[in-house]
């Protein structure tokens, strides 16, 4: 599933592309994916004005037409963006048509799952969005992030992937970010303390940083960059899909689990750096020969 980094990869992919661009059409190839909107009513909205601005929330994609319309992608499971030929065609559900090359942008999406909202404008847009999203994982300050997550009972892990505490961050990168800040990841966030909370804060930064870099993770044929390359942050990350290996901090094998509240997903931690719940030290004193 495209997380932070990966929606950041596709709106910096797109931005050359569509910013200052006319729209000289739009196409639903498939009106599944609408919500609340219809192919005539997009296709009024952004036909013959210039796109201004492509921006990211979270995980979600904003297109803003220079006459005032928002066109809000969620690629959520399976959704992308293209601006080269795409391989599948059959998989492409939405296009924009515009006036300079490539001609044209397709949004595809394998499962369907994805959706695709029209606003009036960004001031309606952002109040929508702002009912199922928090504030952004690259921009929310760490006493905001701090105070949301002792308000929960709930494993850490989870909670750090609630788009309503804080908005991006999924599976992978919360097993990324919670070994950096060296917290397990069924810690109970109510009980985490103000160091914890800092050095979560911290390592979200530095995680998402690094993953954007690399244009994100394609742990799966659905994620690629807009040029249809793959993402390079899973052959330099340190838990995700790496069980078994050692940590790259202390050499004990990395550890697959399934954790309550994320029954189909796994987690991946370091059982010597990231301290069990209850679990005095994080350090394993070696026993004297
Ligand atoms: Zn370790």
């Amino acid at each position: 599933m495209p997380e932070l980094p990966e929606v950041e990869t596709m709106v910096r992919g797109l931005r050359p592309v569509l910013e200052g661009a006319t729209v000289r059409g739009t196409e639903v190839i498939d009106p599944f994916l609408l919500r609340d909107t219809t192919a005539e009513a997009i296709d009024l909205a952004f036909a013959g004005a210039p796109i201004s601005e492509v921006r990211r929330r979270g995980k979600w994609v904003l297109v803003l037409s220079k006459r005032g319309p928002v066109l809000v992608i969620e690629p959520r499971m399976t959704g992308g963006f293209r601006i080269v030929e795409h391989d599948r065609p059959d998989h492409i559900r939405f296009r924009f048509l515009i006036d300079r090359p490539p001609g044209g942008v397709s949004f595809c999406d394998t499962r369907r799952l994805g959706r695709i909202r029209l606003f009036p404008d960004f001031g309606t847009a952002s109040a929508k969005i702002a009912e199922s999203l928090a504030e952004d994982a690259l921009e929310i300050d760490c006493g905001l992030l701090s105070s949301r997550l002792s308000r929960t009972g709930r494993p850490i892990k989870p909670a750090l992937m609630d788009q309503k505490i804080v908005a991006g961050i999924g599976n992978i990168y919360a097993d990324e970010i919670l070994y950096e800040a060296r917290v397990h990841p069924e810690r109970p966030a109510s009980k985490l303390k103000k160091k914890d909370f800092e050095a979560i804060h911290a390592a979200i930064g530095r995680v998402l940083k690094v993953a954007i870099e690399a244009e994100g993770s394609s742990f799966d044929v659905d994620y690629r960059t807009v040029m249809g390359g793959e993402g390079g942050f899973l052959a330099i990350n340190a838990m995700y899909g790496h069980e078994g290996e050692p940590c790259p901090a202390c050499g004990t094998p990395v550890k697959k689990v399934r954790i309550a509240g994320l029954a189909n997903r796994p987690t991946h931690y370091c059982p010597v750096c990231q301290k069990a719940p209850g679990q005095k030290s994080g350090r394993v004193i070696p026993k004297p020969k």
